[in-house]
């Protein structure tokens, strides 16, 4: 198994992204790390859904899809460079923060249930069952929505962005008869699960890494038949290097060629 495709890189046109993060600076990156192709796949939430946090105000379809020339110039058959989003869920529809027509004119898409720093009423942290539910829920609305079938992979699944706590320690709070539900109709869907590099490089030590929660979810996932994407979660050029933790993982989950999931 080898990766080749890095599908979840931010440019300047994500808010929390460096300024002088850009599609030319990506490809010359990916280059350098010998990949055949990358992901842009800036923050999105599909305009006119009410509600949401102010921060995705201006991170609609008219926004992210500005770059498209910009990525189109700079695709060539030895890197391939691919028009993505990474969604949002919107609990005020219950659903993905996309519109099937905007899902079309993308070449993938990445979702995420666990911006809950974004997303989640901020008394749920006080409770972490709660908290761990609202991502729950966020998956299990995402599978049964309108776009199910036009999503790629869940971007760093059950990972509590800007958690003010460990937020492994939430991971518990799902049984595992509940991640199953999501991982087995993930399967179906083909929606993988993605092995994100920055997330992964946050463990210490290899036996950390291995006894982990997160590698423990990971493993019903793969028993559930879901294939895997690998994304450094890079917001400037400097930092796709991390994809190499990709391999660290890959091996301790044992996958091989047809596990993973190519765009
Ligand atoms: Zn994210
Ligand atoms: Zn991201």
């Amino acid at each position: 198994m080898i990766i080749q495709q890095d599908l979840h890189l931010h440019t300047h046109l994500s808010l929390c992204a460096s300024p002088d993060s850009s599609v030319a600076k990506f490809a010359t990156a990916a280059t350098e790390l010998g990949l055949t192709a990358i992901g842009i796949s800036n923050h999105y939430r599909e305009a006119g859904i009410p509600g949401g946090d102010p921060f995705y105000e201006i991170q609609n379809f008219d926004h992210i899809s500005s770059e498209f020339a910009e990525i189109a110039a700079q695709n060539t058959p030895q890197l391939r460079i691919l028009r993505g989003a990474e969604v949002e869920y919107s609990p005020e529809i219950g659903d993905a923060a996309l519109s099937p027509e905007h899902a079309s004119k993308l070449d993938y898409v990445l979702f995420t249930n666990s911006h809950t720093h974004l997303t989640m009423p901020k008394a749920y942290y006080d409770d972490r069952r709660k908290h761990a539910h609202f991502m729950l829920n966020a998956y299990l609305d995402m599978l049964n929505g309108q776009v199910a079938d036009k999503i790629t992979a869940v971007a760093h699944p059950f990972a509590a962005v800007c958690c003010p706590y460990d937020r492994d320690s939430l991971l518990p709070l799902i049984s595992d008869h509940e991640y199953m539900q999501c991982f087995r109709q993930s399967a179906e869907h083909d929606i993988a699960l993605e092995i994100n590099t920055d997330l992964w490089s946050g463990y210490k030590t290899l036996p950390e890494l291995w006894n982990s929660e997160m590698m423990r979810i990971f493993k019903l996932a793969r028993r559930c038949g879901c294939r895997f994407t690998f994304g450094s979660d890079a917001h400037r050029s400097s930092s796709c290097s991390s994809i190499r933790v990709g391999y660290l993982v890959a091996a301790m989950l044992e996958l091989s060629e047809q596990d993973i999931k190519r765009i």
